[in-house]
């Protein structure tokens, strides 16, 4: 069941000259219980996508479905959908129950309900023991949990996050993105979640769409983005990524053979759909590389630099062709300890 369904959105901000086209016909079907996940740069889009499914804005062209009915006539307040903001936007001088509280009187529903829903979501965040402090006085992690659970408070469909963990120190956001799993898990509510932190987006989602300059590149499962992107961008972004300009010779089944610049030919595999052209770019991610003699190896190159970063040493090399190349090797911890060559 898609619970959402962008159609060939676009929006233009600006008229005439000073037009700006921020999302150029986005097309997207976000599945119900997904952990869904925007994925690209600042500046991609993300937000204006948001807010044209939030209701806060309205598409210049193309449809939102949700469960399959248009969403263009209903303002945002309408819509089974809440959004968790960068900032929380939490009312200081209230206190944590105040706030998670506070969509549900703004809906008008019985104190009664009111009350029983707000302590249902108290244990879902884990901060019961916190209630009736004000959020002025709580600290980053727990004001995060309080705004998560005023927005799953009323029970939305789909939970909007726009870069709900970006204000975080590393520690706390490794922590919170393990809790985010767990509330959606536990509330089966689709998530669709903006980062620009690619390794964010791999852990987290069940699947990726990649933007870049108002467009989306490519949905996947993050293996599939990983292992099989669509464009070179795409690569590029997620991960670290060396570059091989080949010599496209044929094709073999799924895979191409391709000539290297040392002359020596391999087999590799072919992106979906991609159809290459005389000249094609190898993708080979670092931990896929492995240094060996001069005698043998594929190609050929100089180490310039390498760095230690504890589970796993970078190789920084230039090919004897000209671009760099990373090799990532894993540290065993006999080479932990030092004892490499
Ligand atoms: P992201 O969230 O991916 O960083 P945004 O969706 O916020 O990107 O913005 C996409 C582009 O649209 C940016 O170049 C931004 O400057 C532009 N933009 C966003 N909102 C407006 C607006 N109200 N008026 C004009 N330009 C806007
Ligand atoms: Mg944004």
């Amino acid at each position: 069941v898609n619970s959402i369904e962008v159609r060939d959105v676009r929006k233009v901000f600006g008229a005439g000259e000073n037009a700006f086209v921020a999302l150029d016909t986005v097309s997207v079907s976000i599945r119900q219980n997904e952990f869904f996940t925007l994925l690209g740069p600042s500046g991609c889009g993300k937000t204006t996508l948001l807010r044209l499914i939030a209701g806060f804005d309205f598409p210049t062209s193309g449809q939102i479905l949700l469960y399959g009915e248009d969403i263009a006539g209903l303002p945002p307040f309408k819509r089974p959908v809440n959004t968790v903001f960068q900032s929380y936007a939490l009312f200081p001088h209230m206190s944590v129950a105040e706030n998670i509280g506070f969509g549900l009187e703004m809906l008008g529903k019985p104190k009664s309900e009111i009350g029983a829903r707000v302590a249902q979501m108290l244990r879902l965040v884990r901060m019961e023991h916190l209630a009736d402090r004000k959020t002025s006085q709580i600290s980053g992690g727990q004001q995060q949990r309080v705004a998560l659970a005023r927005a799953l408070a009323p029970q939305p469909k789909v939970l909007l996050l726009d870069e709900p963990l970006s204000a975080l120190d590393y520690k706390l956001r490794k922590e919170m993105q393990l809790e985010l799993k767990r509330l959606q898990h536990e509330t089966g509510i689709t998530f669709i979640f903006v980062t620009h932190d690619q390794e964010e987006a791999l852990a987290m989602s069940d699947r990726i769409a990649v933007m870049s300059s108002g467009r989306i590149l490519q949905v996947g499962a993050p293996r599939e983005i990983y292992d099989t992107p669509a464009e070179r961008f795409v690569a590029e972004f997620i991960g670290e990524t060396n570059f091989i300009e080949t010599d496209f010779l044929g094709r073999d089944g799924a895979q191409a053979r391709v000539k290297l610049p040392s002359g020596r030919e391999i087999r590799a595999g072919l992106s979906d759909g991609h159809q290459p052209a005389d000249k094609t770019w190898l993708v080979v991610r670092p931990e896929h590389a492995q240094l060996t003699g001069a005698e043998g190896a594929l190609l050929a190159g100089t180490v310039e630099n390498v760095v230690y970063l504890g589970t796993d040493t970078h190789f920084h090399l230039r090919l004897d062709h000209g671009p760099r190349f990373t090799v990532r090797r894993q540290n065993t911890s006999a080479q932990a300890a030092g004892h490499h060559a």
